[in-house]
């Protein structure tokens, strides 16, 4: 393994990627076999030079070597200096394989269900169990696939790094080119003795429940994204996420419009007409409200703050109730000797009194 590759490239630990380029291409001219024919200290420092870049310019093994000063697998991109392939294989030794990074764990699968509430439980949130049927890790395992007291081998066919390296001609001269390692599906590892409980795949399908917080405000048709609530993917791999579609059943009194709460307010005649003080019931409680004078059926009133919470930062829609005004319909004689008063008052036009064959024939129809 070369020194310190920041000190072989002569940058800083801190350089930027530009800089690192920079110096590298400075170097690989000054070094470059080309130049120095016959030269094995030149070609040797070349090499690391070049092998330094590599590392130091892809910004994953980078950081891998800042953190663990770990080198991890050369890459396999073909030679962009012609030879260069070979000279790599003989330099670092048969230990060190060319191929790409190998494939990382694989993430689990996303799930999707459904999540039934009662009107009130989306306008004011509410806890509610979810029911899943998932994939989880294997406990007798640990995930790992093998069975317990046994190991994974690393797989020979590929030496673990999960590819294989195929050398193909091209306009540019031989290029190695790497694919996932049939036998291992490029994971670099096989399992000679697969765990019986997940049958070698480190995770099971199971009934899973938890419980989940669901926000205040959430209407029918709202989907939540529950992040790594979905299934696990195999041998530890991370969890995909879950999707949980929200409906929301309905009503007696209220609807829902937007943030809005709408209900209807039924009003008698005379309230409507002489105005009233009553109380009525929103979603959390009652509430004393002041009918105006001569209101109209249709005349919707506001109170403010009582509809539902906003899913997103503070406030309230509002509660509106729209006035619906009772005509009523059974009157006694003198209440009816009462508001034909009061319509010759006003010298508005009523029918005459119900009476007679022809009045009996209206009454049939009302
Ligand atoms: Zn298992
Ligand atoms: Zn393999």
């Amino acid at each position: 393994m070369p020194s310190d590759l920041y000190e072989v490239l002569q940058v800083q630990r801190n350089a930027s990627a530009a800089e690192i380029k920079k110096s590298y291409r400075r170097l690989a001219r000054e070094f470059h076999p080309d130049t120095n024919p016959d030269d094995p200290e030149a070609e040797k420092k070349f090499k690391e030079i070049a092998f330094a870049y590599e590392i130091l310019s892809d910004p994953e093994r980078k950081s891998r070597y800042d953190r663990f000063g770990d080198v991890g697998d050369a890459s396999s991109m073909g030679d962009p200096f012609g030879g260069i392939g070979d000279i790599f294989e003989s330099f670092f030794g048969s230990g060190f394989t060319q191929s790409r990074r190998r494939t990382g764990p694989v993430q689990g699968q996303d799930l999707e269900t459904s999540l039934q509430l009662a009107f009130d439980e989306a306008v004011f949130g509410c806890e509610k169990e979810i029911k899943i049927r998932t994939a989880l890790a294997c406990d007798t395992c640990e995930a790992t696939g093998a069975s317990p007291g046994s190991n994974r081998d690393t797989c020979s066919v590929c030496s673990g790094t999960g590819q294989v390296q195929q050398v193909r001609q091209s306009l540019l001269g031989q290029m190695m080119t790497s694919a996932a390692c049939n036998t291992c599906g490029g994971m670099g590892w096989v399992i000679p003795d697969p765990c019986q409980i997940c049958g070698g795949e480190g995770r099971n399908v199971v009934d899973d429940s938890f419980l989940v917080q669901v926000t205040a405000g959430v209407d029918d048709g709202t989907t939540l994204r529950l992040t790594g609530r979905g299934a696990v993917g195999p041998w530890g791999g991370p969890a995909g996420d879950l999707y949980v579609q929200i409906r929301v059943g309905g009503h007696q009194i209220f609807e829902r419009v937007g943030y809005d709460l709408v209900r209807t307010l039924p009003v008698k005649m005379t309230q409507a007409i002489l105005g009233v003080e009553m109380e009525i019931e929103t979603l959390e409680g009652s509430e004393n409200v002041v009918i105006p004078k001569g209101v109209a059926s249709g005349h919707v009133m506001r109170i403010r703050g009582k509809g539902v919470p906003h899913l997103q930062g503070r406030g309230r829609g509002d509660l509106l109730l729209e006035v619906l005004v009772e005509t009523p319909k059974d009157l006694t004689t003198d209440e009816e000797r009462i508001i034909r008063d009061f319509a010759g008052s006003r010298a508005e036009d009523v029918n005459p009194p119900e009476g007679g064959i022809i009045g009996k024939f209206r009454s049939a129809f009302n």
